[in-house]
């Protein structure tokens, strides 16, 4: 067996120690003589891996009484409809960013009135805009943003102003990475895939007071309030996905020891590759310093065909899911939590023997 470096943007590595604990698991979970997957969602073993989950959550990410935490499916995407369908306020300031930021406003102008207060749109979206409260409309109700944008390799290093209006944020990709005051949000949502575990769980963190506002017409399945009266089991959940997203905040507890050791972890990490990066005579990093991605690192050569001569290489070298998004060409580096310091070392050495190979000064 090997296994390789997978730098995909998601769905994304997971570290080892919980691939393991789920195999060493899989034909006996908690002593009930089935997978965690064949388990009833209403059994009491089911019901210990949830709530275990969710304190979990709660206390990794240090969140007030005053929050409810909702396992969802649909994806982060289905969070576009869900959202402005559950605040029934449909009067938002979005500040476009990137694809996801530009998907979630094509969602929320179905519904309501959406003003993009500031855009880096013109720049190849390689910065976060800066905005002043003074910016934001006047009658509207929140403010939405994308935390760390993904594809870009941007990322939110202070959260706009927003005196008076929510601030919804899309965290999808940097959940979990680093410490985080969920006060300062009124409600934050993220596809697991990226940095929680696997695909089909999607976590809402969300203000008490505001669930419960959606209009009566809402459909069930949209309204967060359906989730929060049953325990996110209203429906049958995505149960397997939650266990591995259970076995991921427990090796964040016990093997890492808090979202402060891994904040330090995922600086180290992402330092030594845009430092290399920086130094570099072929690569390339398009973003402002001060608004680079911890998670996710783009660059380039400057030259189409030796980006795809790197992507074929360094899959041959075991360095996999290399290439970047379709929309920003070249190679992007996602460097979440389970991506251990190793693996970005063996990058930098691969990008080194490259770089020798191919650059002629
Ligand atoms: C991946 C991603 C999404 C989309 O997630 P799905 O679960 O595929 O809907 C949305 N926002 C961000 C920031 C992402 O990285």
């Amino acid at each position: 067996m090997t296994r390789v470096y997978n730098f995909s943007a998601g769905p994304a590595c997971l570290p080892e120690w919980v691939l393991k604990k789920a195999a060493s698991e899989m034909l006996d979970a908690h002593n009930s003589g089935m997978s965690v997957m064949e388990m009833s969602h209403r059994s009491s073993e089911f019901k210990d891996i949830i709530d275990t989950c969710k304190a979990r959550l709660k206390r990794l990410m240090n969140i007030p009484d005053e929050y409810e935490i909702l396992f969802l499916q649909g994806g982060a995407s289905l969070q576009f409809t869900m959202i402005p369908l559950n605040l029934e306020k449909h009067n938002v300031d979005l500040i476009n960013t990137g694809q996801w930021t530009k998907k979630a406003l094509k969602e929320h102008e179905k519904l309501g009135k959406v003003n993009v207060v500031a855009s880096s749109a013109e720049d190849n979206f390689t910065y976060i805009p800066k905005i002043k409260q003074e910016d934001l409309s006047e009658d509207s109700d929140y403010v939405y943003i994308c935390e760390n944008n993904t594809i870009y390799g941007t990322k939110y290093k202070e959260l706009p102003p927003h005196a008076g209006k929510l601030l919804v944020a899309d965290l999808s990709s940097c959940i979990l990475s680093e410490r985080c005051d969920v006060s300062k949000y009124d409600l934050i949502f993220a596809g697991a895939q990226k940095n929680m575990g696997p695909a089909g769980l999607t976590v809402v963190i969300i203000k008490k007071d505001l669930i419960g506002l959606a209009d009566e017409k809402t459909p069930s399945m949209l309204n967060y309030k359906t989730y929060a009266d049953n325990d996110s089991m209203f429906n049958t959940p995505p149960t397997y996905a939650i266990y591995i997203c259970g076995l991921v905040l427990e090796w964040l507890e016990t093997q890492i020891g808090g979202l402060e050791n891994m904040e330090k972890i995922n600086r180290q990490k992402a330092k030594l590759l845009y430092d290399y990066i920086d130094a570099s005579k072929l690569y390339s990093n398009p973003v402002v310093p001060e608004d680079r991605s911890y998670t996710n690192v783009p660059f380039v050569t400057g030259d189409k065909d030796l980006d795809t001569k790197f992507v074929q290489e360094a899959k041959e070298a075991g360095i996999v899911n290399i290439k970047g998004h379709r929309t920003v060409g070249g190679m992007r580096a996602s460097i979440y939590n389970a991506m251990p310091l190793e693996g970005v070392e063996a990058l930098i050495a691969f990008m080194r023997k490259f770089e020798e190979e191919n650059y002629n000064a």
